[in-house]
């Protein structure tokens, strides 16, 4: 995936200033964990300089999960060829003085506005196409973007999702850059990272004013933080204007959080568990409840991320604590999909709003994992019911409720999977709903738990 910058005017050299890479040593490579960046000049004459990021990416780095790549990729995935979050992680490492504005000697080249281009190839773009002059257009720039067909062999396919996007206009380079850094991710939903509170912070602070008049902000906004309703409240009471109270119905209804841990925990209790392992455990909300309770005497929290553990840790005080707690709680990286042996040998397992975060396709290798391989005798299983998305105006009928969703299930979708997994597991499962109930397509989140038969 390739993102150039073109300048042009007069003196368009000085680019190599602005950027902070030298035309006469590149090109030069940066490690960025999940890939290669290198930075190269295609053109550099005195009227016209174009600058260029080009990103290798190893698919195959990304399925075993290197560089912080939490979605678990298939090994055949389209990230090395489009430009997607990876891109901007990109920018902000290679560019990211030039995206604060900093510029020593050519202070005054880097707060005027100049006339500059970027071509982003191959954006996905999951809206309709005519958001990119919606969301680009406010900011400055003509727009302009060429979509290909997916398959020229194939017209019957139809247009690929992919377009290649040209933005002109005359702004600062910083401001170029942060845009296109905050963008891409708003067009392309399929975040490589977990979208959590720090995202919150790197908008405000890249989105600064240009975000805060932007007559699309609340699309922006939204897709951004992933439709997660807390982070977008969170934004919008942090940018202190209370103008964007969202008068739709929320994406999620307020307090579900709340009544999804309370169930959980209940059903654990009643369990009578000693011992409960929190698998997918996030930011370790469940288990700051459950340390809470003497009935728990052993827990233990896994994620595939390493950031939400180590924000699981720091919501538990886990550095500080004492060693009796020590004692009792344990934190570790770990995917669903692997069979670990840290895994086992606990009464209870919960797994919160995670199963719709693997792909279907993994989902009998997760059932061999937990409930033939760790077969702990409860497990209390929480997913998000689609009926109910009907009841939420802002979702359409194809839409889900967080942008790395794989599947969300109906009703009778979770049910059929839950009896046939209990079937075959010797399991026997009650399903129950949370959250406000709807007579027509019941609560918003869904819950198994099974137990296993004698
Ligand atoms: N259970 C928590 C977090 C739910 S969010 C809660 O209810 O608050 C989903 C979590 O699943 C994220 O923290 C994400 O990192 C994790 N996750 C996604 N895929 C995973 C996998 N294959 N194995 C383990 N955790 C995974």
């Amino acid at each position: 995936m390739l993102l150039t910058i073109t300048y042009t005017g007069r003196g368009t050299s000085d680019l190599g200033y602005l950027l902070y890479k030298n035309p006469n040593r590149c090109p030069q490579a940066f490690d960025l964990t999940f890939g290669m960046a290198h930075v190269f000049y295609p053109e550099v004459t005195d009227g016209r300089t174009t600058a260029a990021l080009l990103l290798d990416i190893d698919p195959l780095d990304l399925a075993k999960g290197k560089g912080g790549a939490e979605g678990l990729f298939d090994y055949v995935n389209d990230r090395p060829y489009v430009s997607s979050s990876f891109m901007s992680v990109a920018i902000a490492k290679v560019f990211g003085t030039a995206m604060t504005g900093r510029a020593d000697a050519h202070q005054e080249l880097s707060d005027s506005p100049l006339e500059l281009s970027a071509e982003i190839t191959m954006l996905p773009c999951n809206t309709d196409f005519a958001m990119l002059a919606r969301v680009f257009g406010p900011l400055g720039y003509s727009v302009s973007f060429e979509a290909r067909a997916l398959d020229e062999s194939f017209p019957e396919w139809g247009e690929s999702r992919c377009v290649d996007l040209t933005l002109r206009g005359s702004v600062r380079l910083r401001d170029l850059l942060r845009h296109i850094y905050v963008l891409l991710p708003v067009f392309d939903r399929h975040k490589h990272y977990w979208v959590g509170d720090d995202e919150v912070d790197k908008l405000l602070r890249s989105g600064g004013e240009w975000l805060e008049t932007h007559p699309e902000r609340k699309f922006i906004v939204d897709r951004y933080l992933h439709r997660q309703r807390d982070l977008v409240g969170e934004y919008f009471a942090r940018l202190n204007d209370g103008l964007e109270e969202p008068e739709e119905k929320p994406a999620r209804e307020p307090g579900l959080n709340a009544k999804r841990l309370d169930a959980v925990l209940d059903a654990l209790k009643a369990s009578g568990a000693r011992t409960v392992i929190d698998l997918g455990c996030g930011e370790g909300r469940l288990l700051s409840l459950l340390l809470r309770d003497g009935q728990f005497a052993k827990i233990a929290g896994t994620d595939v991320s390493q950031s939400s553990l180590k924000r699981a840790s720091d919501r538990l005080r886990l550095e500080t604590a004492s060693e009796r707690t020590d004692e009792r709680v344990t934190l570790f990286q770990s995917s669903l999909t692997y069979k670990d042996r840290r895994i086992q040998g606990y009464d209870a397992a919960s797994v919160m709003e995670v199963i719709e975060h693997l792909d279907a396709a993994r989902l009998n290798v997760f059932e061999r994992v937990l409930f033939g391989y760790a077969k702990p005798r409860v497990i209390v299983l929480t997913t998000p019911n689609r009926d109910y998305n009907a009841v939420y105006e802002k979702l359409t009928a194809d839409e889900m409720r967080h942008g790395d969703h794989r599947f969300e299930w109906t009703r009778s979708e979770f049910s059929a999977w839950a009896e046939a997994v209990a079937a075959r597991r010797g399991y026997k499962v009650a399903i129950s709903g949370i959250g406000d109930v709807s007579a027509e397509y019941g609560s918003p989140t869904q819950m198994g738990v099974f137990e296993l038969c004698e």
